[in-house]
């Protein structure tokens, strides 16, 4: 084949070529390459799944105030001595949230989680009219 026919041929090719040039002399990243479709997510790792789950602030609970509206309705108040023995007649001393089947605290920890205070803390020398023994 003369050198003629061969450039003849190529000429196709050129503009083609010199596109491709210019991309890779241009500043700009080249485009993702495409993904079949059909192609799996990776899974997320466990420690990324934890991560969602986790609160995004980390304020802590509260202790339930005497004065909140749902105290009151429960009676409840912060030394189980304080219980209104007029308007709870069932209360005794010895009851208490630390020995309520409610109470969702440590043993020995002065406060504890109680799901009629969701996100807030009673405390375990705390009382309500909802009290019932723990088994
Ligand atoms: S339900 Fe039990 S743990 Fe909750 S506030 Fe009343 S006495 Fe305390």
């Amino acid at each position: 084949m003369n050198t003629r026919r061969r450039f003849v041929m190529l000429m196709p090719w050129v503009p083609l070529a010199g596109v491709s040039l210019l991309a890779a002399c241009s500043d700009k990243a080249p485009p993702p390459a495409a993904s079949p479709a059909t192609a799996p997510a990776p899974a997320p790792s466990p420690a990324a799944v934890a991560d969602t789950t986790a609160p995004t602030t980390a304020s802590a609970p509260t202790l339930v105030s005497p004065s909140d509206p749902q105290a009151q309705t429960l009676g409840y108040v912060p030394m189980s001595s304080q219980a209104d023995a007029t308007k709870y007649k069932a209360h005794a001393a010895s009851q208490n949230c630390g020995n309520c089947v409610l109470y969702a605290g440590k043993a020995g920890e002065a406060s504890g989680p109680c799901p009629l205070f969701a996100g807030r803390l009673v405390s375990a020398e705390g009382w309500c009219s909802a009290w019932a023994k723990k088994a």
